[in-house]
């Protein structure tokens, strides 16, 4: 099969990041005989010193016309002195819009061989942690009015049947293709919006009679996190509470240059990226660790293209990669420090 996919390789370690993720996407390529037909668009710095602004119309084209996006990372010191509109992370927010990816999927994996970069003791921690979180990306508290006098400010949340329907169905798919768990996080107990956001929950569920559903309120999911993570497989929430769950999920891991990312709407067209920025103070120095990108490919090949199968074979590679001791500098601690080059090659033998 021939698959279109859009790349963007921004600033900072960014095109460094994504060369590694092409060079095993090319791989996966040759061992299942696909065709990757990539295109190379401007988001971010390096769209503001070509063109003026963060995110050209003939990326957001091309990504149209894409069957997926490959996101480096945006921004840098470069660019720190422009105004909010015309900033390199203003591009990310636009393109999520301008392609309607209202779902944020991101994936908590501790690897077997990185159990003691968690922060949490290795038995709560478990072998092989796999959580995900489904963040609702383009509504909620962030979106709705806001404004404020001398003395008093206020922000307002409020969901639509539809909105919540919509990232509640995805929620749904894709618990199964994992372990077919979704827990609902809301605060219901307080927030009229919860209550419909439940409401739609359970009226969505009765479709999905296959998946197990369970509810928490958001602070106790808060303290469940830490507390037992490996009772979760799929966890559906708020934009507001997704932002901070995800944050805290990811720090499971200990390390933020391992971990991928998704942003998805109604088709398969979605936008893949690692959840860390452009590293400024590495960029060009062959120290970047490239799993997260590389692994932000297995979840594009699993989640636009229908792929499942070289997703996987990704996703064991890295960890066969991780297993023999692979480790750059963010993940290192004492032992012998890999550059992205080794990193890649141990990927690309490992495939
Ligand atoms: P950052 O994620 O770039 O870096 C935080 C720390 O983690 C730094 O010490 C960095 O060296 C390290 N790090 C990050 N990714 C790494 C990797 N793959 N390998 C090894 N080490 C890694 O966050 P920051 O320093 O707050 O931001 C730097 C720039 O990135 C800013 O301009 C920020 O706006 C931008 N940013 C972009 C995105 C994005 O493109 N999605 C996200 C966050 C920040």
């Amino acid at each position: 099969m021939t698959y279109k996919i859009a790349v963007i390789k921004g600033d900072g370690i960014g095109p460094e990041i994504i060369e590694s993720a092409l060079l095993v996407l090319n791989k996966i390529a040759d061992i299942y005989n696909h065709e990757f037909n990539y295109k190379f668009v401007l988001a971010g710095g390096n769209a503001i010193d070509e063109t003026g602004v963060p995110l050209p119309q003939e990326t957001i084209d091309i990504c149209l016309d894409s069957d997926a996006v490959l996101l480096g990372a945006v921004g840098g010191p470069k660019w720190d002195h422009l105004p909010g509109h015309l900033r390199p992370e203003k591009g990310l927010l636009q393109i999520r819009q301008a392609l309607g990816l209202y779902g944020n999927l991101r994936p908590t994996n501790v690897f077997k061989a990185l159990k003691d970069a968690s922060p949490l003791k290795p038995e709560v921690i478990g072998d092989n942690l796999d959580l995900l979180v489904v963040r609702e990306l383009t509504g909620g508290i962030y979106f709705g009015n806001r404004g404020r006098s001398e003395n008093a400010a206020f922000d307002t949340l409020e969901y639509s049947r539809m909105e919540v329907e919509r990232i509640t169905r995805l929620a749904f798919e894709v618990a199964r293709k994992r372990k077919s768990k979704v827990t609902n996080v809301d605060k219901m107990n307080v927030l009229e919006s919860s209550r419909l956001w439940r409401e739609v929950v359970l009226k969505v569920a009765k479709d999905y009679p296959d998946v197990t559903l369970e509810h928490q309120l958001v602070d106790n999911a808060a303290m469940q996190l830490i507390r037992d993570p490996k009772q979760f497989d799929v966890i559906v929430t708020s934009n507001l509470f997704g932002d901070i769950l995800s944050d805290e999920a990811s720090m499971l891991t200990g390390s933020i240059g391992m971990l991928p990312s998704a942003s998805i709407g109604d088709g398969t067209l979605g936008l893949y990226e690692p959840i860390h920025g452009s590293a400024p103070t590495i960029a060009g120095l062959n120290q970047a660790n490239p799993l997260g990108t590389i692994l932000s490919t297995a979840m594009m090949l699993r989640y636009s293209l229908n792929l499942d199968d070289e997703a996987k074979t990704i996703e064991e590679a890295v960890e066969k990669t991780l297993d023999q001791g692979y480790r750059t500098i963010d993940i290192a601690s004492g032992g012998k420090v890999s550059t992205l080059t080794e990193m890649t090659e141990a990927v690309l033998d490992n495939l």
